[in-house]
């Protein structure tokens, strides 16, 4: 099959990373018969150089154009980066939102994997990492409290700030189908994630995953309260599948998520909308301080390729392909700087091997 990719290098170490992504890609196209083109486009810091904007209205067409875009980073050295001079709706980061805004991208998926050969990484003790974890929390990402009406005023001399959640049931339904969907790609189970207890913003939300949820019978699924969720993630994450939460909720349940793995320059991410497009990008920025030196771990960015193949384009073996060349990779103890370990004792068992290399690595063994 031929598949044409939206590519966003971006700025800081993007392009660097994104180039191994492309090669990895590449190799699966040659071992499974499908062909990639890359169309290069424009967002962020390069494009501020290039247009004066961070995305241009032609960009988003390209875009609109592609099957699926494949994204390494945005953004500079928010201190010292000309850039940052400029009005907000004129930074990298803008390019970013107003994107995401253009192609409704309202699902966010950050799976959260630990690799047995980097578990001394993870900060949870032993018992309780038992035989490892695999989740993935998918967040809705247009909706709630950051999108809601916001004020601050002064009431009897006293300034007081107000910010609003509101969900409607479409919002809700859209963001737990695409959960209940990828579940059944993975271990078929979902809890959704909402403070029912209090929020009537919740209590819609566990009325419309209900119904959604009686569509999907082969898939076991559960409610859980947001503070008991973040206690479970640190007791035990090896019971969660997909956990399906609104947006802020999910932005600080996929950051504490993140963190248990230890090692969250390895970990991918898709933002979709109702259709088979996303958006696949690292879960890091771009990097500034290690740009332009070949040491960027590129893992994340070619984890984020596989899911693209899996979530966009329905190619289940290839992104396993991927994925088990990157565990591979591992066991035979190739370390970008970044995932080396600390202990001088165990260094020498360990090949410290720069980003093109690990891209090569990885390429091969697809
Ligand atoms: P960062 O994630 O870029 O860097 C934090 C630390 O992690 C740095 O020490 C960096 O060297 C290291 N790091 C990050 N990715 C790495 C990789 N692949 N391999 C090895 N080390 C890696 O976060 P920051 O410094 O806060 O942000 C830098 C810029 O990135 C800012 O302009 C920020 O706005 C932007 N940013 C962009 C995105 C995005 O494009 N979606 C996301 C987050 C931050």
């Amino acid at each position: 099959m031929q598949f044409h990719v939206g590519v966003i290098s971006g700025d800081g170490i993007g392009p660097e990373i994104v180039r191994e992504a492309k090669k990895v890609l590449t190799s699966v196209g040659k071992k499974y018969g499908h062909t990639f083109e890359f169309e290069e486009i424009l967002m962020g810091g390069v494009s501020i150089d290039v247009h004066g904007v961070p995305l241009t209205d032609e960009a988003i067409e390209a875009a609109k154009a592609s099957d699926a875009i494949l994204m390494g980073s945005i953004g500079g050295n928010t201190t010292t980066s000309p850039w940052y001079q400029l009005p907000s709706d004129l930074r990298p980061e803008a390019g970013l939102l107003k994107l995401r805004k253009a192609l409704n991208l309202f699902a966010n998926l950050r799976p959260a994997y630990l690799y047995k050969e980097l578990r001394e990484s993870c900060p949870l003790k032993d018992e309780i990492i038992g035989s490892g974890f695999d989740l993935a929390i998918m967040r809705e990402l247009t909706g709630g409290l950051y999108f809601g009406e916001r004020e601050t005023k002064e009431v009897n001399g006293i300034l007081q700030a107000t910010d609003t959640l509101t969900y409607s049931e479409k919002e809700i339904k859209r963001i737990a189908v695409k959960a209940f969907e990828i579940a059944l790609k993975r271990k078929k189970k979902v809890t959704s994630v909402d403070k029912a207890n209090v929020l009537d913003s919740s209590r819609l939300w566990r009325g419309v995953v209900d119904e959604v949820a009686a569509d999907y019978p082969d898939v076991s699924y559960e409610h859980m309260l947001v503070d008991n969720c973040a206690m479970q993630l640190v007791r035990d994450p090896g019971q969660f599948d997909v956990i399906l939460t609104e947006n802020m909720f999910g932005d600080i349940l996929s950051d504490e998520a993140s963190m248990i793995t230890g090692s969250i320059g390895m970990l991918g991410s898709a933002s979709m909308n109702d259709t088979k497009f996303g958006l696949y990008e690292p879960s890091g920025g771009s990097a500034p301080d290690i740009a332009g030196k070949n040491i960027a771990n590129p893992i994340a960015t070619i984890l984020s390729a596989a899911m693209m193949l899996r979530f966009s384009f329905d190619l289940d073996k290839e992104a396993a392909a991927i994925e088990q060349a990157v565990e591979q990779v591992l066991k035979e103890n190739y370390r970008t700087v970044d995932i080396m370990t600390n202990k001088e004792e165990e260094k020498p068992q360990f090949e410290l091997v720069r980003t093109t290399q690990m891209g090569d690595l990885i390429a091969e063994r697809v």
